[in-house]
Formats: C-alpha cells, sequence, structure tokens
C-alpha cells in the first residue's frame, strides 16, 4: 500500500487548477531575486520576508501542495531538499534555519505550486503560531 494516497483536501479545484504567481516568475513575466536554479527548480528571495533570510525553493513542474504529490515525485522531492540544504550554505546561515512546507488552508498555504520556505538568520520560535 503506498504511503501517499489520493487528496482528500478540501481547497477549491479552482484554487489547484488557475495559474499562480510563481508561474510568472518561472517563465520571467514577473522579476524575482533568484539565488539558485537548476533544470528542476528555482530558489528565490520571498518579497515579504518573515526572518532577515527567507527564501522559497519551487519546482519547474507543477505540484499544486504536498498532499498532491506523488510517489513518481519522489525524486524531485528529494533534490528539492537537498537544493535547500545548498541555499542555506550558499546564504551563510552557519547557525541553522528553519525548512517550511504550508499546505493547505489550515496550514496557511496561500500559492498553489508547492515551496519549500527557508527561513533564517535570527532566533526562530517554536511553536511557530
Ligand atoms: O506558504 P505560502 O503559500 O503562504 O507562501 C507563499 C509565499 O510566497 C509567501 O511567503 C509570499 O510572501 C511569497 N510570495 C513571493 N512572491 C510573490 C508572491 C508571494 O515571494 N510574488
Amino acid at each position: 500500500v503506498s504511503i501517499l494516497g489520493s487528496s482528500r483536501s478540501s481547497v477549491p479545484e479552482m484554487a489547484k487548477n488557475s495559474p499562480t504567481i510563481f508561474d510568472r516568475i518561472l517563465d520571467g513575466s514577473i522579476k524575482a531575486d533568484i539565488v539558485y536554479e537548476d533544470p528542476e527548480c528555482l530558489a528565490f528571495r520571498d518579497v515579504d520576508p518573515q526572518a532577515p533570510k527567507h527564501l522559497l525553493v519551487i519546482p519547474r513542474r507543477r505540484i499544486t501542495m504536498l498532499e498532491d504529490a506523488q510517489n513518481t515525485d519522489q525524486e524531485l522531492l528529494g533534490h528539492l531538499m537537498l537544493v535547500v540544504k545548498k541555499v542555506a550554505e550558499q546564504e551563510d546561515l552557519t547557525d541553522g534555519y528553519r525548512v517550511v512546507i504550508n499546505n493547505g488552508p489550515d496550514g496557511g498555504q496561500s500559492v498553489y505550486h508547492l515551496h519549500i520556505h527557508l527561513l533564517g538568520g535570527r532566533q526562530l520560535n517554536w511553536p511557530p503560531g
């Protein structure tokens, strides 16, 4: 049995089917402060930073949200994690950092294109609230 079942999300299909602002960053029609890119993904600075360093790592191929990820996305998801690590090194986050994926309404997800938040540069609180 797969650990990755089908999505039972309450997120409206419209949110999942409409293009997001990240499509426009990916196609270059909106400028972003890109710090890393490769054939699979892109990392850029969040426009509304919640810490001195706040970056987002996104796959070029859209996965709407973590709960929609499939077994076939395993390699891509692993790659994104390693890119987060690489970007943290690039950004000199030697005292640590936090990695966050917001999923769905209760998770506070606002953009329905999977993204990993990388936050650092200050002592972060726990729980995040
Ligand atoms: O996890 P969540 O969906 O809430 O995060 C979306 C993030 O995308 C926010 O932190 C927001 O500031 C960021 N964003 C951005 N550039 C945009 C639109 C949103 O960095 N043009």
